[in-house]
């Protein structure tokens, strides 16, 4: 029988991506770099397969090192790549968020969508700023209360994500200053962003696999967890969403 791991894989290869974002709020959020250098060296963090990759090598012009952990992502990422005239500005690396293998000081821009939840906000960004030089960037999304007194029911849900409180806006900027980075600024991502390229296509991928995994029960309790997340999105949006935080090294 197949493990929750092939399950996993299966559910999320070849898809757009693997988890809330849009082309356009991967442009505005760079857009708020303002003294970014040109050509600029960039790591993209818990890459996936690279729709984002995409967009920052297209309106960078750098050199960006795309880092996953799933070498099934990164052939997707480098065949996109290749296909979209690429492959020179960008290189793939298999290797772990909380022991990269790159020099110290060594991006002027660290890009992370929807990964850094892996480490916990406050670790992620401690840990990464060290690979920064001297006045770079970091930029992630990172789910977020919306409300101070968010529902109950999104409440229960979400309540050890992923170990420790989800936290509001106001939270993570108290963070971001506790870890010594200048706020630069933040901005909601829309509802499409979790529709349009990341839950349309998951939901479908999940009736085709329903029809393939009928008397599996390793699929069975996965597309349940699933489908509970999407439609506590579909009821309870007003209470929380992703977030782009950006940020800079203040030395
Ligand atoms: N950034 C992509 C996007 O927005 O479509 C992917 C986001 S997906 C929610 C999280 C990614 O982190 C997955 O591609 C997963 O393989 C990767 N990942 C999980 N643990 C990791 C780790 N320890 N180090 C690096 N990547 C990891």
């Amino acid at each position: 029988m197949e493990s929750e791991e092939d399950i996993f894989l299966e559910m999320f290869d070849r898809l757009p991506r693997q988890g809330p974002g849009k082309d356009e709020c991967t442009r505005k959020a760079y857009s708020m770099l303002s003294d970014l250098q040109e050509s600029p060296h960039i790591l993209d963090v818990g890459c996936g397969s690279g729709r984002q990759t995409l967009v920052l090598a297209e309106i960078s012009k750098g050199h960006i090192d795309a880092l996953d952990l799933n070498g099934l992502f990164l052939d997707d990422l480098n065949e996109r790549a290749r296909e979209n005239g690429f492959s020179e500005n960008i290189r793939t690396f298999i290797g772990s968020m909380i022991e990269l293998p790159f020099e110290k000081e060594n991006f002027d821009l660290i890009w992370a969508e929807g990964a850094i939840y892996i480490m916990g906000f406050k670790e992620g960004l401690s840990y990464w700023k060290q690979f920064l030089k001297k006045s770079g960037y970091i930029a992630v999304t990172e789910i977020t209360w919306l409300k101070s007194s968010p529902s109950a029911r999104a409440r229960s849900f979400w309540d050890n994500y992923p170990e420790v409180a989800m936290g509001t806006i106001e939270e993570k900027k108290a963070i971001i200053s506790d870890i010594g980075l200048d706020f630069i600024g933040s901005f909601v991502l829309p509802e499409k962003a979790w529709w349009d390229d990341y839950y349309v296509p998951l939901e479908k991928r999940l009736e085709e696999m329903k029809i393939k995994y009928e008397d599996n029960p390793v699929f069975a309790a996965i597309a349940e967890e699933t489908y509970a997340e999407i439609d506590m999105y579909r009821e309870c949006s007003d209470d929380y969403g992703y977030v782009f935080y950006i940020m800079q090294k203040k030395e």
